[in-house]
Formats: C-alpha cells, structure tokens, sequence
C-alpha cells in the first residue's frame, strides 16, 4: 500500500499533514511512504529525516498523486490536481465539505474517499483526533503572542523603582478551545484576563484559569446547541452581548475574540463603537475571521489600523506556528488512521460512528446527509455538473 505525503500548496500554508516523526507506526506496517521534495521544511521536517523515516522523496509531485493510496493532506488539493488521483484513493483532511462542497466535485468524481477532519465527531473516543481543537489550541496561543508583540504597553504588572506598570487588560470573547488558550497564554504574561461566553458552562472553565467571567442576563434562552456547541441566539440577544463588549473594550488592551456557530457566518459582537472605545494602541484579534468575524469592521485576512487601534483577522493561524500545529495535526490523522489501516491491509467501515461522521464521500457519492445537501445545490451550477459527468 502507497501513501504519499505532498507540499502544500495554498497560499500561506507552512504546515504538512505529516511529520518525519509520526511515519514510525506506518512504516512498521509495511506501508510504501512517497514525500514530496520540501513537503516538511517549513514545518521543521528535513527530506533527509523523511528519509531517516522510512520514505522515499521525490520531486515528482503528480507520481505522488497516482499513486497513492492514502492521500493525507492538510489542505484539498486543486481541481486539476483532483482528476490525477489514483481511482478510489482515501484523501485525509481539512476539505471544507460544508464550506466549498463543489470543490471536492472531481475527487468524489474520481470515487475517492474523502474524509474531513472538520467532521471527526466530537466525542470521547474521537478526542485523539480532534484536529479542529487542535488549531484551535495553536491559534488561540499565537493571538495573545501575536497582540502582546503589537501592544505598546507590558502585559505584566511591574514594580521597579522607577514605579508601577499596571498589568494590561485582556477580554476574551467566546470561551471554547481557541478562547481558553488564549485566556491561559495571557495569564502566564501576567495580563488581567476578563472573559465572555453565551455558554454558561464556559463559566467554571474561565475562572480555573484565573480570569474574570462576564454574565449577561439574556432571559434565562438556550444557548447551547448540540455537543457543547453554542446556539444561534436571537438578534436582541445578541444585542445584549454587543452592550457588555461595548463596555468592557474601553478598558481593554487587547481583544482576542473566538466566537462560533458551527456551519453559521460567525455571529457579529463588535460594533463599531466598541472599537473606537479602545484606547490607540490597543489590539483586537479577530480569530472568527474565516467565517467572516465577530466585529463589524473586520475585513477578513486584512490587517487594519483604525482609529489607532490594530484589528488583525487572521485566516491560518495555525500556520504560522507551524512545526507544532503540523506534530499535533499529524498525530490527528495517524489516530485517524489508525481505524482504516491495520497490519498494512486498509479497511474503510463505514458503521464506525467516527468513520462515518468524518466521511464526506466514498465510491462517487457524498456519504455526509449535509454535505449531500450542499453538493446537490452546488450541483445545479454548471461548471460542477460538468465535472461530474467528465
Ligand atoms: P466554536 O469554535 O464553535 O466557538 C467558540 C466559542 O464561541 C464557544 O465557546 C461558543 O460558546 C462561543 N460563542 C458562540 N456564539 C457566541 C456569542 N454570540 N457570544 C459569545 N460567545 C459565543 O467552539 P469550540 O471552541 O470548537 O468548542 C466549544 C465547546 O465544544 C468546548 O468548549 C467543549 O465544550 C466542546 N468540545 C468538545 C470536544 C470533545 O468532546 N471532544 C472537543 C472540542 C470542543
């Protein structure tokens, strides 16, 4: 059996699916690995040590493409890119099946099996896969450091004998994986921490950390949707929360704000006036960015100074961290891995709940009820029903 492990090659992207230092298990099985030249180096992974590894590299990047039987990516691979898979090929990643469905169109023509780590269930056996979460840790760390590098100001409270520095305030907005990093990376610099989630569990977890929660009273609604998630709340809900923001980013130095709705444009919490509330210098971090953002102002992938404030909205975050967001990502996908190939031999069931939640398509249809739902709408564009039918 032949894996192949491919450079990335969207805009950006520093991180690769996997590490030298995850082959181990693979290679004991018997399995062939093929590493794009260069596919590791900016995520600290020499062809030298895929080599070490096990591998083989080459620069012959469509080789790869044909060949392999297992395709784990971080990113999809193009369009054109799609049609040289080798037929019925498992690809492992984050394929965006909710987001660009017709983009995977000549994979699912080609009877690939797609898997999404987007779509990994979130339950207890499935943690150790949890490639989202994992991101999400990395990019909640790089927004603090990220702000605390443009700050003008200390993030710790200072006493010298020229005087007192106050510590800088930090308000987090949205309390899961990404907000909780990014709440325990500002209190290890020694920022005062406040935070906001409409979860009322998030709660507990936000003052463990040592940072203030803020409540706000909206009338006793669910906010919980499924699997801890948030609901989508109502617009005067929503304004409730757009008032306490408002209030809490005048005293605000840096504003790391995370807040989602999964498959929902991210909900926006920030208005204008909160940002021209922070005084010059300060900085917002939007990390909903690539679902569009929590603050009205954001423009997503584009660094703005407004007012004197710097509102970054980053799109891979992750990827700027990328050795440690490709050895966790990459521990993801050979977990994965691990309920698809056994002793060498690979075995796709799809009555394994995890399998077939992750599962976007196998042998030429959509697999996932929403995808298949997507992808029909995508469908009745010409351009995919061309592709299908080619
Ligand atoms: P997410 O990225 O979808 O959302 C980030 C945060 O934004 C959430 O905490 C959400 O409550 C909050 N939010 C949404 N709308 C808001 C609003 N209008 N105002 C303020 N905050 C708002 O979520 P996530 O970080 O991926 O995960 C959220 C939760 O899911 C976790 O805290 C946990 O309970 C659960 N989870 C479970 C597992 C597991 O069991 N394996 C793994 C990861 C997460």
């Amino acid at each position: 059996m032949q894996l192949g492990i491919l450079k990335e090659s969207a805009a950006g992207e520093s991180r690769v699916a996997l590490l030298p230092e995850s082959l181990k298990p693979l290679v004991a099985q018997g399995i062939a690995i093929t590493v794009e030249c260069g596919a590791g180096v900016a995520a600290g992974g020499s062809d030298a040590a895929y080599v070490e590894a096990g591998a083989t590299v080459t620069s012959d990047r469509a080789a790869i493409l044909a060949s392999a039987d297992i395709l784990p990516v971080v990113n999809m691979p193009g369009e054109a890119e799609q049609g040289r898979l080798k037929a019925g090929a498992v690809v492992i990643g984050f394929l965006k099946p909710l987001d660009e469905p017709g983009a995977l169109a000549t994979a699912i023509a080609r009877k690939a099996t797609l898997f999404s780590m987007e779509l990994v269930p979130r339950i207890s056996r499935a943690q150790s896969m949890d490639a989202l979460s994992s991101m999400a840790t990395v990019a909640g760390y790089k927004a603090v450091v990220d702000a605390a590098g443009l700050l003008p100001r200390l993030f710790p409270m200072l006493i010298t004998a020229a005087g007192t520095v106050p510590p800088a305030r930090v308000f987090v907005i949205g309390a899961g994986v990404a907000g909780l990093q990014a709440i325990a990376t500002a209190r290890r610099l020694g920022a005062m921490v406040e935070a906001y989630d409409v979860r009322a569990a998030a709660g507990e977890q936000v003052r463990s950390l040592g940072a203030k929660f803020l409540d706000v009273d909206l009338g006793g609604i669910n906010t919980e949707g499924g699997g801890g998630y948030a609901a989508e709340l109502s617009e005067e809900a929503l304004e409730r929360g757009r008032d306490l923001i408002t209030k809490t980013a005048e005293h605000s130095d840096v504003i790391v704000t995370t807040a989602q709705v999964p498959g929902r444009p991210a909900p926006k919490l920030i208005r204008r006036a909160a940002v021209e509330a922070m005084r010059s210098g300060s900085v917002l971090v939007d990390l909903a960015a690539p679902a569009g953002g929590n603050c009205e102002l954001t423009k997503p992938g584009v660094t703005q100074i407004i007012g004197g404030v710097t509102l970054l909205a980053p799109l891979n975050l992750a990827s700027k961290v990328a050795v440690d967001a490709s050895k966790l990502y990459g521990r993801n996908v050979i977990n994965f891995l691990g309920l698809i190939v056994k002793k060498g031999e690979m075995h796709v069931d799809l009555g394994d709940e995890v399998l077939a939640g992750a599962c976007v398509a196998h042998d030429g249809s959509p697999v996932n009820p929403r995808v298949a739902k997507l992808l029909d709408a995508a469908l009745t564009t010409h351009q995919v029903e061309g592709k299908l039918q080619a």
